[in-house]
């Protein structure tokens, strides 16, 4: 197995966590309840904890939300989730974080946008407040930049600068050299203000994939920070996912990125954990970090001639998931089991044997019989109605024995 090498940042601690400074990236997500419902809210932090988010942000968007952050992070403590919680501040945290002091105690970090702390002389003020708040309740900040809400002021005055210079860039580049200096210049002005630099981590999200592959290696080359990675406004469903995953997985590979959100936007009704899914899946297809056994299935072909095999490498995976949490407390190993459930013959005993286990189904004009394979070798045979039975104890066997 190849791990991709990760660039050395400085680590950040944010409650329980650690991002940046070689440790495995972290997953985060991000709530879509009216933070003011500290129920619902507690109850979404707490269904995206348990399918994995490390670290989940919330909206404090207002006074009503701010009054009721100490409240969910009570009810959680009641659940007994011990998950860090991220304020996302616009506009006003300034505000808020000095109007409730139990807010600013009750979040772990606070998100900061450069690009929406005030205009003129107020953005400097606001950002210092926010700033001097964090120092006060020791807590770590992300700059985090939005190519949405980009600070209109340093992005005019790049423009301005470059329709001076005898060889202007092209709009674009002015716009991304601006979104990456409006992350660099307020974590140095945070420096400045007495923030450590071990308490500040950078984001500069961008929708289109090229984009931000470019902006985070510009980043990259430029500052030290721990750097949370994400294609902000991914959109829905299989698009949202594939461009997600195209842009994180470049950076990844190149070591680039310490903690990563999947913004995907759910269908309605579909579970906000989704993402979360997503984003472990992009971890572990990338070798960087396990957290479930994987199913290596064939995707059948005119040899597979009934469902069988697709409903047996269904059946498999979702049993994989269903023991997962108890083998998780037990036998962490497990997350980096390899399970193989294939069609046929003629790929089916070389992949079995690549996995930790495997399954051979028998293709068309085979005979009726299931070889398995436990670390490469050949074990047993299995057939008939027992079959789905027998492979599901041998993989409790195998991981018992991990
Ligand atoms: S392993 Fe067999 S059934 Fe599966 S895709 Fe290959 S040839 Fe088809």
């Amino acid at each position: 197995m190849t791990t991709p090498a990760r660039r050395r940042t400085i680590p950040v601690s944010i409650r329980n966590v650690t991002v940046g400074g070689g440790h495995p990236v972290v997953v985060q997500s991000m709530t879509n309840t009216d933070t003011a419902d500290a129920a619902a809210t507690a109850a979404q932090v707490a269904e995206l904890f348990l399918a994995g988010s490390e670290i989940v942000r919330i909206t404090v968007n207002n006074r009503e939300a701010a009054a009721q952050v100490a409240e969910i992070r009570r009810r959680l403590e009641d659940r007994g989730h011990d998950v860090p919680l991220v304020g996302d501040f616009h506009y006003n945290g300034h505000v808020l974080l000095r109007e409730f002091p139990d807010c600013a105690a009750a979040l772990d970090k606070y998100r900061i946008n450069p690009g929406n702390v005030g205009k003129g002389a107020k953005h400097d003020a606001n950002f210092a407040t926010m700033i001097e708040v964090a120092k006060d309740h020791d807590k770590p900040v992300r700059i985090g930049v939005n190519a949405g809400s980009l600070d209109q002021e340093l992005l005019a005055r790049l423009m301005d600068e470059n329709s001076r210079a005898a060889t202007p860039q092209s709009a674009q580049d002015v716009m991304h050299e601006a979104l990456v200096r409006s992350a660099l210049d307020s974590a140095a002005a945070a420096v400045e203000l007495g923030l450590p630099a071990d308490h500040i981590v950078i984001s500069c999200k961008i929708s289109r994939v090229q984009e931000l592959i470019r902006v985070y290696r510009m980043l990259a080359a430029r500052t030290d920070h721990a750097l949370h990675l994400g294609l902000t406004e991914a959109g829905m469903g299989v698009k949202g996912i594939v461009a997600s995953t195209a842009g994180i997985g470049v950076l990844l590979q190149e070591g680039i990125g310490d903690t990563i959100r999947v913004s995907l936007t759910p269908r309605p009704g579909e579970p906000r954990t989704e993402e979360v899914r997503v984003a472990q899946q992009i971890l572990q297809a990338m070798d960087i970090r396990p957290f479930l056994p994987q199913v290596t299935a064939c995707p059948g072909c005119g040899r597979t001639t009934s469902t069988f095999f697709q409903e047996l490498a269904q059946e498999i995976e979702g049993f994989l998931q269903a023991r997962m949490p108890e083998w998780k407390r037990a036998k962490p190993q497990a997350a980096a089991l390899q399970v193989a459930v294939m069609g046929c013959v003629v790929n089916g005993p070389g992949e079995s044997r690549a996995a930790h286990i495997g399954i051979s189904l028998p293709g068309t004009g085979e005979a009726p019989r299931s070889p398995v394979y436990v670390d490469g070798e050949y074990v047993k045979t299995l057939e008939g109605p027992g079959l789905v039975a027998e492979f599901k104890a041998l993989i409790e066997d195998y991981v018992t024995g991990m």
